[in-house]
């Protein structure tokens, strides 16, 4: 998780055993002078927090495509909830949660909890990233959009087009949902596809940037 108005970050890694780990994310933003917990390290912090542990993870969990019926026929191959937000104040704030991939290696970290890779927040914009993880990674995808904004002087659309075009042609596949601080919206990707949706000023949902 990253609040653009302060640039301050928190994330945590491989953290099993808690029902809302942004939760653990952002109280370590909030309340420590690190920006990433990982393990163990991270479960004994989000205790020590009083952050709501999962009783039971048999009924907390569903099984991957159950009750779901639009999952590509090979299964899902990974899973990431994205948010990005701009207050009425024009402060922006992202923050992406993931199981991560399918078949990984135990111990991996992928890009949603590398604050720069998958996630990002500054004065600017907001950016929240889904897709294979090292790709985003090896691009730092979010800072690059930023960046490209800053000293590109590009705008969110080609940034966010450009950052995955370059993924693109390395072989990589993901998307990404990006909002900046005149409330222009991007959702673009290059996977198969994205569910996304934005939440407009005037309460509408829609499915592509206005
Ligand atoms: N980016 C995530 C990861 O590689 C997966 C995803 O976005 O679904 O861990």
């Amino acid at each position: 998780v990253m609040d653009g108005s302060s640039c301050r970050a928190g994330a945590v890694a491989a953290l099993q055993g808690f029902v809302s780990p942004i939760n653990v994310a952002r109280a370590v933003m909030e309340r420590t002078p690190h920006v990433l917990l990982a393990g163990e390290g991270a479960a004994a912090f989000a205790r020590d927090q009083g952050l709501a542990a999962i009783a039971d993870p048999n009924s907390w969990f569903t099984g991957a495509g159950e009750f779901e019926s639009n999952h590509l026929p090979i299964g899902p191959t990974h899973g990431t909830v994205g948010c990005v937000v701009r207050d009425t104040a024009g402060r922006l704030a992202a923050a992406t949660s993931t199981a991560g991939v399918f078949g990984k290696l135990p111990g991996r970290v992928g890009d949603s909890a590398l604050i720069g890779a998958s996630t990002w927040a500054d004065c600017q914009l907001a950016v929240s990233c889904t897709g294979q993880g090292e790709f985003f990674i090896r691009a730092a995808a979010a800072a690059q959009v930023a960046y490209r904004m800053r000293f590109g002087a590009q705008s969110l659309d080609l940034a966010a087009q450009s950052v995955l075009r370059e993924i693109a042609s390395r072989g990589g596949a993901g998307g990404l949902i990006a909002l900046d601080k005149n409330g222009n919206i991007a959702m673009p990707f290059i996977s198969t596809g994205m569910k996304r949706a934005a939440l407009l000023l005037d309460g509408t949902i829609v499915s592509e940037a206005p």
